[in-house]
């Protein structure tokens, strides 16, 4: 390897031992950089590289508060501002018992190609907090957001940084997140939060944006390589707002989506899935997976007992890991190959390992990289944000096409940087080299900051 690159992978990984998920995220971006860096030798002397690599500012914070049995609970809370080169901090909140801070610098880090890639003037950043929202009651998720926001208020704002949600924070806490930022500052300052209900500043079509943008990028990859959506089958992980919006997006392009899992087990109809009871299920109820079997007893319910997923054990065209990082490992990659995998869609962020990734890239399976596949959420957020400052509403339809659109243009500008540089059909090394070019160009064009 470059022995540039190879100096600042060592360096990032001394100083940052203990952040598995940070480390795997960068060397990922880094190793596919070789052909652009060996190009700009300029790049070390102003230590482009590692600024790139180093947070502009880590926050984190004491979340307490009063359970429904009056006893104090103490969260951690955590904001990850990334990178401010090219717009205001922008990134969505975790809140999840895994968060710590190797998992919020690898979405901080991931985050800053990502915004890029869109073409809209966003930064990275990540946040949230290991508080479980799981099996509390409302009053308990207003009081924690509340707390949370307490602290995180004098860190952001409409044009410094701009939290949205992520895995635990959906509209329910964004509302009450924005209500507490409202009346701490006594002012309506709509951008200061994406991913709000539409009665009170939210974007038409921001809760469908994640899951539909992945199946445009899809439907655009598959296009390139003379195929399609039609008549494929397809299988995904999770069942939350990413999930579930996919599934509506293939199946209005003629695919069946067949499985569909959380975090304890997936279910498998082969007649096709449900997708109505789902959202009940997981948007209304909050219920488990499991439930799908009261209705459709015809239905398969396969329980998670080891690490892998059992979705990935389903006979699929398509497969759209949709749930966490990690979730999808070389052996889940082996039987997806061994049962004709044609093309994989990352709708999580960093959904498969390294070894997986490679794995399907060397069998010629084609892969839709997180960074640029899932962008359709914090574009639509940006669209969200530019609504805002109008005080102006576009209709769904509008904000359906603007976000077609940047799929498209992601696309390709993928394709454009991986056929240049010398890997074509690797979706993963252009969305990384698309994405930097544009934050290189920035970088030297604002100096040693
Ligand atoms: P949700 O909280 O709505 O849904 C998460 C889903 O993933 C649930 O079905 C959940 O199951 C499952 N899941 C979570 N953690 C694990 C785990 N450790 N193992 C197995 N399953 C798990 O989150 P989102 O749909 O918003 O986010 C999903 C992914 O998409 C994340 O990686 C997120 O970073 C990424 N993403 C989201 C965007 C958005 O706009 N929402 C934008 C871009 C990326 P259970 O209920 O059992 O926990």
């Amino acid at each position: 390897m470059n022995a540039y690159l190879e100096r600042v992978l060592a360096e990032t990984k001394q100083k940052n031992i203990n952040e598995p998920e940070f480390l795997q995220a960068v060397k990922e971006v880094l190793t596919t950089l070789e052909p652009v860096i060996d190009t700009h030798k300029e790049y070390e002397g102003i230590a482009l590289l590692e600024r790139m690599v180093e947070p502009e500012r880590i926050i984190t914070f004491r979340v307490p508060w009063v359970n429904d049995e009056g006893k104090v609970i103490v969260n951690r809370g955590y904001r990850i501002q990334f990178s401010s080169l090219i717009g205001p901090y922008k990134g969505g909140l975790r809140f999840h018992p895994s968060v710590n801070q190797s998992i919020m610098k690898f979405l901080g880090f991931e985050q800053i190609f990502k915004n890029a890639l869109t073409g809209l003037p966003i930064g990275g950043a990540k946040g949230g907090s290991d508080f479980d929202p799981k099996g509390k009651s409302d009053n308990e998720i207003m009081r924690f957001c509340q707390s949370f926001m307490t602290e995180l208020y004098r860190h952001i704002g409409q044009d410094v940084d701009v939290p949205a949600g992520d895995i635990g924070v959906g509209a329910r806490e964004i509302g009450y997140l924005f209500g507490q930022y409202k009346r701490i500052r006594n002012a309506y300052e709509g951008g200061v939060l994406t991913g709000k209900e539409v009665c009170y500043g939210g974007s038409l079509a921001r809760t469908e944006a994640t899951g539909y943008g992945l199946m445009f990028f899809m439907r655009e990859m598959l296009k390139a390589h003379n195929n399609s959506l039609q008549g494929k089958t397809v299988t995904i992980s999770g069942s939350g707002n990413v999930a579930i919006y996919a599934c509506e997006k293939a199946v209005a392009m003629g695919a069946k989506v067949v499985a569909m899992s959380d975090s304890n087990g997936c279910i498998y109809d082969e007649n096709g899935i449900d997708l109505d009871l789902i959202k009940q299920i997981k948007e209304v109820e909050r219920g488990r997976i499991k439930e799908y079997l009261r209705v459709h007893s015809s239905a398969k319910y396969i329980e998670k007992t080891g690490d892998d997923s059992p979705v990935w054990t389903i006979k699929t065209d398509i497969a759209l890991p949709c749930a966490t990082q990690n979730e999808l490992t070389l052996n889940s990659a082996k039987i997806l190959v061994e049962n004709g995998v044609i093309a994989v869609g990352e709708g999580a962020n960093m959904p498969c390992t390294q070894e997986a990734t490679d794995y399907l890239l060397e069998k010629g399976v084609l892969v839709a990289p997180a960074k640029a596949a899932n962008a359709g959420g914090v574009a639509t957020s940006a669209i969200e944000m530019s609504q805002n400052s109008m005080r102006f509403y576009y209709t769904f339809e509008e904000v359906e096409a603007k976000l077609e659109q940047i799929m498209i243009n992601i696309f390709n500008s993928c394709k454009i940087a991986s056929d240049k540089y010398g890997c074509p059909a690797n979706y993963v090394a252009g969305a990384n080299i698309a994405a930097f070019q544009k934050l290189a160009k920035a970088m030297r064009s604002q100096g040693i900051v």
